[in-house]
């Protein structure tokens, strides 16, 4: 017998937490009134090449290949760290969940057949030299240049924001290292572009970044993950070549009009791009450069601000230092209860999040959240989890503290 289920409803919530953020009405709106048409249609392929434009300016770039990795952040950072080939000398900095994993990425790539085979889904390549920081610091410019001083490698990578901990980590630093010693750079940028205020071209020390589609960017529906290469990353592709089709840096270019390092008016096709996709992305491309992107990195950090006072007025302490995201301890009456409190919440449609490796926090997002209405809600949504777990705080002085917050600020 078949067995076919009923329809799948997916209630809405409220997600506050790292990512995904809450996409704007606007850019599903976009995805389901687009019309059926192939990837190679005429509208398609003028969408695509518009958001490679606005891309562009969104990264402040003239990189001439930027452009959307289809899937998510994981996907570019698949095309960006393909430049890594078996034997290559890499340093990585990661300080969490994320950049870990990008770690594990890198040590996969620069694995030799024989160092992969050793232990496969966990490989430690001699070429690869990791150095971590704790969770819940920041990589500092310091750090990278004596590393890079000590290994003299082909590569360096970093996370500019690693959400895993919720901290900010020194580009400057990490760019200033890089040219100093001849290094290039690949920064995972998926938790900054479209929160961050920054120039990709005032980083020349990096020379490949990667994004996802639906942190700042806002364009869950499953969109693209923003990836951007320099001149000499592309070139050193062409010369030694990479290990993936569809990720390749070069060749994925193609069907966003970007060929033989030039912009042209007619794409290629490379794969079967969704119109839907196209659609959203291009949508969530225009209300960022609409609002813009510094006023959207102030009222990041103003909100944040907000938010993070109130969670100290629980009792709770922070440890980040992201304009996106509180990461936070728990007030000692309530520790080693992360989990519980977070999965009550989500249990009522109020997606907070905790730390996906060691030490177990609470992480709490404001994406797209960007009004008191909405921190209001976020906050008091909080005090009320807190509150059914046996915190002992009054509620209604927090609530006051956020609104003068606001009429101060005000
Ligand atoms: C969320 C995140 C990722 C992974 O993105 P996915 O969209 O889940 O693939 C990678 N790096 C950082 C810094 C992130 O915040």
């Amino acid at each position: 017998m078949t067995k076919i289920y009923p329809q799948l409803d997916i209630p809405n919530t409220l997600a506050a937490g790292p990512g995904p953020g809450n996409t704007d009405p606007r850019v599903l709106e976009r995805f389901a009134a687009s019309g059926v048409a192939d990837h190679m249609q005429k509208d398609v392929l003028r969408g695509m090449i518009e958001a490679k434009e606005m891309l562009r300016e969104l990264w402040g770039t003239k990189n001439v290949y930027t452009y959307g990795v289809a899937g998510t952040g994981f996907s570019g950072l698949d095309c960006v760290l393909s430049l890594i080939l078996p034997g290559d000398k890499v340093v990585a900095f990661p300080n969490g969940t994320f950049s870990g994993i990008d770690s594990l990425t890198i040590r996969m790539k620069a694995s030799t057949a024989e160092e992969l085979a050793a232990d496969s889904l966990n490989p430690k390549p001699k070429s690869v030299t990791i150095v971590e920081t704790p969770h819940g610091k920041s990589v500092t410019g310091e750090i990278v240049e004596k590393a890079l001083a000590a290994a003299k490698p082909m590569w360096a990578f970093m996370a500019h924001w690693e959400t895993g901990s919720g901290r900010v980590n020194d580009l400057k630093g990490f760019n200033d290292a890089c040219l100093k010693h001849g290094v290039m750079g690949i920064v995972d940028a998926v938790s900054s572009l479209g929160v961050g205020d920054f120039n990709i071209d005032d980083y020349p020390g990096v020379v490949a970044w990667a994004s996802c589609p639906q942190k700042g960017v806002l364009s869950l529906p499953l969109t693209y993950a923003p990836v951007s290469f320099t001149d000499k990353a592309i070139e050193m592709v062409k010369k030694r070549g990479c290990r993936t089709y569809v990720n390749h840096p070069i060749l994925d270019a193609r069907h966003w009009g970007i060929i033989d390092g030039k912009d042209v008016p007619t794409p290629a096709y490379h794969q079967t791009h969704s119109c839907y996709a196209v659609a959203a992305f291009h949508e969530a491309l225009r209300i960022i450069l609409g609002y813009g992107r510094r006023r959207k990195a102030t009222d990041y950090v103003y909100h944040e601000k907000a938010l993070r006072q109130a969670v100290e007025a629980m009792g709770c302490e922070v440890t980040s230092n992201m304009p996106s995201l509180v990461v936070c301890n728990l007030p000692g009456k309530l520790r080693g209860k992360e989990k519980d409190l977070v999965a009550n919440a989500r249990a009522q449609g109020f997606g907070i999040w905790p730390t996906l490796s060691e030490p177990v926090q609470v992480r709490i997002g404001i994406l797209n959240q960007l009004s008191p209405e909405q921190i209001g809600e976020i906050v008091s949504r909080f005090a009320d989890a807190m509150l059914a777990m046996g915190a002992e705080f009054d509620k209604q002085k927090v609530m006051n503290g956020l609104k003068s917050y606001y009429a101060k600020a005000a």
